[in-house]
């Protein structure tokens, strides 16, 4: 069979008696006109390998598997969608790579060694929501960074990634995710797109690494300044930061200390990261 010849996903998952199970967050997409658009987005993928979390029933990973992409490995961590994999992995011929595991465990780089060549490998997943932001802040942070992501989150989470200064999302989610990446949101669906629909709508961000990323110091410096100007948002930052240094430190930084976390852009939040001193 090709990839060509398989039957409706729907049927796929009758014919393997799958339920979705609330526990893995799962709330697959069906519909490969979603998913193809899904994967158009995320590319270009000319020269990558593609590293999708939580292939479940497929959808997505057949889009991805039409794509130039090198390689398409997914990381499944529910046992009881392996044999449909199997029979995907059959039609695929040789360019899917299933891996059983914990996508908060895997090491992304042995992955890509293994399976591709060390290719740049490229991150695209309908994400489980409850482990949504862990796997983002781990892309974030490395010690393996993507060559570039395409992520469908709840929509408040998403909008929270991609927000700016102002607007009631703007926090540290988006602040660490903006110094390591562009972020945009790219898609947004409605819960009805999903089987079994969620609570609420989702969307799908766009995150490019940026030129200029932090070094590692300067980001764990930016986690501590933004926990503490973001755990108390509605306090003036000479306050807020005070156990950072308060006052001086935002003169150091040139940031105005009557200020509230929520107005202060990247680069002032970057500049008060340095100033309160990398580790
Ligand atoms: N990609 C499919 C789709 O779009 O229809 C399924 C998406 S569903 C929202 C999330 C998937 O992630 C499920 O298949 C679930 O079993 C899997 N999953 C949940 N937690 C995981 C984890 N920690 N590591 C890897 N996969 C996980």
């Amino acid at each position: 069979m090709t990839l060509d010849q398989l039957p409706p996903l729907r049927e796929t998952l009758d014919a393997h008696g799958l339920m979705a199970k609330k526990a893995f967050g799962q709330h697959f997409l069906l519909d490969l006109n979603v998913t193809r658009k899904i994967a158009r987005l995320a590319g270009p993928f000319e020269g990558c390998a593609v590293i999708e979390v939580g292939p479940g029933p497929g959808g997505l990973t057949r889009a991805l598997l039409e794509t130039d992409a090198s390689r398409v490995i997914v990381v499944e961590k529910d046992a009881r969608f392996l044999p449909l994999l199997e029979e995907l992995r059959e039609a695929a011929g040789g360019k899917l790579v299933v891996v059983e595991g914990d996508a908060l465990e895997v090491d992304e780089t042995a992955l890509l060694a293994q399976h591709a060549d060390g290719a740049p490998g490229r991150l695209v997943s309908n994400l489980p929501y409850n482990v949504g932001t862990p796997l983002l802040i781990k892309w974030l942070t490395g010690p393996w960074t993507p060559h570039g992501m395409a992520l469908m989150f709840q929509k408040e989470v998403a909008d929270r990634v991609a927000a700016r200064p102002g607007s009631s999302a703007y926090g540290r989610l988006g602040i660490i995710a903006q110094a390591v990446c562009t972020a945009r949101v790219v898609m947004d669906l409605p819960a009805r797109a999903f089987t079994p629909p969620p609570k609420v709508a989702s969307a799908v961000v766009r995150l490019e690494p940026r030129a200029d990323r932090p070094s590692a110091d300067i980001l764990a410096a930016l986690e501590r300044v933004t926990a503490a100007a973001f755990g108390q948002r509605r306090k003036m930052l000479r306050s807020s930061l005070k156990a950072l240094g308060g006052e001086a430190l935002c003169a150091q930084a040139g940031v105005d200390p009557n200020a509230r976390a929520e107005v202060i852009d990247l680069p002032g939040f970057l500049r008060l990261a340095a100033a309160s001193g990398a580790d």
